[in-house]
């Protein structure tokens, strides 16, 4: 399927890494080599106490600003709850919903990450949906099953209307944080699986519009391999985002897929 039709996204998943003193060297570093890659939107997902840091080290959009969560509340009496009229006004335009980590150790379940998509969609903000199966599930062969049900789940809250605001990321949870990659065409076969989905329940013109971004340990070394599938639109980055050279070097491996001038 052609890619011109739909953005390639490489986010960063800082989880609750570095402090906010440590933002302004960070980027300053980042900014200092970063290819510009037109056909890449960079992002880079925060702790919430680090995104006016953030904002204020980026100066210019090259680099978007993107939270780890949303409040699936509105306001009001939720203790140490954010909003996502809160992360708009502070200038967030992605936010992850229903990465692993939150479904496994704060309970979230699908109907969860389906409001938080939808939360963050009437804010203004794209979610990352997050989608993965456990290694017992891949090995039980259950995987798309699994796959399907947390996708679809997730988008039944979500109005026709706002699903191409979207990203989705396949994140096999046995990836995550491992230093194990899933293969180019085991990342491609779910990539692919999602996109079907999409265009079952959306049509051609909408899946063939939706990034679909792989995470899982992918790094400076699988990048370019991964990136070239043709279903995979990006990556969401964890421990790689945390060194600026290698988050610059996968940049710089969506410039090497696209044959582009950096
Ligand atoms: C993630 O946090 O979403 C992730 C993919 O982490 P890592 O790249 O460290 O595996």
């Amino acid at each position: 399927m052609n890619k011109k039709y739909r953005k390639t996204i490489i986010a960063g998943n800082w989880k609750m890494n570095l402090l906010p003193s440590e933002v302004k060297p960070f980027t300053e570093e980042l900014r200092s080599s970063m290819p510009r890659v037109k056909t890449c939107e960079t992002v880079l997902c925060v702790p919430f106490t680090h995104i006016s840091a953030l904002r204020r080290a980026l100066k210019d959009n090259r680099i978007a600003v993107g939270a780890q969560d949303v409040s699936t509340y509105e306001k009001g009496a939720y203790t140490g709850e954010i909003a996502g009229d809160m992360l708009n006004d502070l200038g967030v335009r992605y936010c992850i919903v229903g990465h692993s980590e939150r479904r496994e150790y704060h309970g979230e379940d699908n109907f969860t990450v389906g409001r938080k998509a939808l939360a963050a969609l009437e804010n203004g903000i794209h979610p990352i949906i997050c989608v993965g199966e456990t290694l017992e599930q891949r090995e039980r062969g259950i995987t798309m099953e699994h796959i399907s049900c947390q996708l679809i789940s997730a988008l039944s809250f979500i109005p026709d209307d706002k699903v191409r605001q979207c990203v989705i990321a396949y994140e096999p949870i046995w990836a995550i944080g491992t230093g194990k990659t899933a293969t180019p065409e085991e990342a491609q076969e779910v990539c692919s699986f999602i996109r079907r989905i999409m265009r079952e329940r959306y049509g051609a013109r909408l899946a063939r519009s939706v990034s679909i971004l792989y995470g899982g340990s992918m790094k400076s070394s699988n990048a370019k391999e991964l990136l070239s599938m043709p279903d995979i639109d990006g990556g969401l980055i964890g421990g790689a985002s945390l060194k600026p050279n290698e988050f610059i070097q996968i940049i710089d491996a969506v410039a090497q897929v696209t044959g582009e001038e950096r």
